[in-house]
């Protein structure tokens, strides 16, 4: 042992320079300077009294060296395949042939315990470097939805100011027409003032959206029914389901006499989309159906939680594909054919931004709420329909707003 040990030492020098010429020479092992080959002999020297721990150094700059080198993994079996080779050569032709097979013994486990270490350190390095890549894709990705929603925030600011304008400028005209004519333009007015109407309420859901991605809705918690919130939507809607035919039934919701806390506001406005909806994907002369449940608090809820209001609106609509039940809920999520859109809003099918559902599932989470969608699948001739579930806490007193 301390024949090869001072063997080792004594002729570094010459060594170093042959196996950095050898690894040069070997065909797949990654090129070495002179200066880390000869910190493998140093550290060889001293793993043969003190053990492979040190090899661990070494072998940590070199997976390092290669990360940069080969990024495609460790080519570490064929240097060291050289180192040994070249190692080898010199033993036999230096020392007895006992002596040399004995060094020969100490230096191969040695140098299998180096190619060991080395291959874990590679795959160590290489997981490293794919952590450090996919933090970057998420940075990328947060910088990406980030803008986005400055985006839609300030397209939907600046098309407002267009907007009242031309509202504006078409209230004068009208006022400004002469008596006899002012029927005739009356209807083509009206058709800008829809579609003022429109666009006004397209870019309030743009800006609702960026206040949901921005995480800055603001909940006006007041003492509320939801069986009134319900009833209310559902009046407001009962020209369209008389022009589409469509029946509603509502189930009494409970009256158990003390109200409950949310925005009200907001609230409307999520069960007007869902309601909305069932009316744009259900087929005239179809059904929309409005169930209920209460369901007592979680063993978690809080002291004034009382418990949640479990709302269904199923209807007998075209339904939505398995994969589709999630992604609704994303924004500008448009399933089918955008071109088949019409401006029309509650007509079959209709379609719309896709920033409806966005806007409920945001609103029913600022209330602590949560919301999903069921459906066998989409089908426009067999009419598999769909349940939106809206699961609402119930509170005593208004939540504390964090
Ligand atoms: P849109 O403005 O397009 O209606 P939404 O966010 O309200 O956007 O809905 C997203 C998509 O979810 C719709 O384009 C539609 O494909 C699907 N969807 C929503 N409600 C229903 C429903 N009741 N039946 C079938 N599909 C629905």
């Amino acid at each position: 042992m301390v024949e090869l040990r001072d063997w080792l030492e004594k002729r570094q020098p010459d060594l170093v320079e042959s196996l950095v010429a050898a690894i040069q020479l070997r065909p797949g092992a990654v090129p070495l300077p002179h200066q880390q080959v000869s910190a493998l002999v140093l550290a060889l020297s001293v793993a043969i009294d003190q053990g492979p721990e040190i090899l661990q150094q070494v072998m940590d700059q070199w997976s390092q060296e290669d990360e940069v080198a080969h990024p495609d993994g460790g080519r570490w079996s064929h240097t060291l395949a050289a180192i040994r080779d070249t190692l080898w050569a010199s033993i036999i032709s230096e020392f007895s042939p006992v002596h040399a097979l004995s060094h020969l013994k100490v230096l191969e486990s040695l140098l299998v315990d180096a190619i060991l270490i080395a291959a874990e350190l590679d795959q160590k390095h290489r997981l490293d470097r794919l952590h450090q890549e996919s933090l970057e894709i998420q940075e990328r990705l947060r910088t990406l939805e980030q803008s986005k929603a400055n985006f839609i925030s300030i397209a939907a600011h600046e098309l407002k100011t267009p907007l009242t304008l031309i509202e504006g400028y078409a209230n004068m005209l009208m006022l400004e027409l002469p008596e006899d004519i002012q029927a005739k333009a009356g209807i083509l007015l009206g058709g800008i003032a829809n579609g003022t109407i429109r666009l006004h309420e397209i870019i309030e859901s743009m800006i609702d959206i960026s206040l949901i991605d921005t995480d800055v809705l603001e909940i006006s918690y007041q003492p509320i029914y939801l069986r009134h919130i319900v009833r209310m939507t559902a009046r407001d809607l009962t020209d369209v389901f008389r022009i589409r035919r469509i029946e509603l039934l509502i189930e009494d919701l409970p009256e158990d006499g003390a109200p409950s806390y949310g925005d009200p506001g907001r609230l409307y406005q999520a069960f007007y989309n869902v309601l909305g909806n069932a009316i744009k994907y259900t087929p005239d002369g179809g059904q929309i159906k409005v169930s209920n449940l209460v369901l007592p608090p979680n063993d978690d809820d809080g002291p004034d939680h009382r418990g949640y209001l479990h709302l269904r609106i199923t209807d007998t609509g075209i339904g939505i594909s398995t994969d589709s039940l999630e992604r609704i809920f994303d924004k500008f999520a448009v399933l089918g054919n955008v071109a088949l859109h019409s401006t029309s809003k509650y007509k079959f099918k209709g379609g719309g931004p896709g920033l409806g559902l966005a806007i409920t599932r945001g609103i029913v989470e600022a209330h602590r709420g949560r919301i999903w969608a069921e459906s066998t699948g989409h089908n426009e001739e067999t009419l598999p329909g769909s349940t939106f579930h809206i699961l609402l806490p119930l509170f005593d007193a208004p939540p504390e707003v964090s």
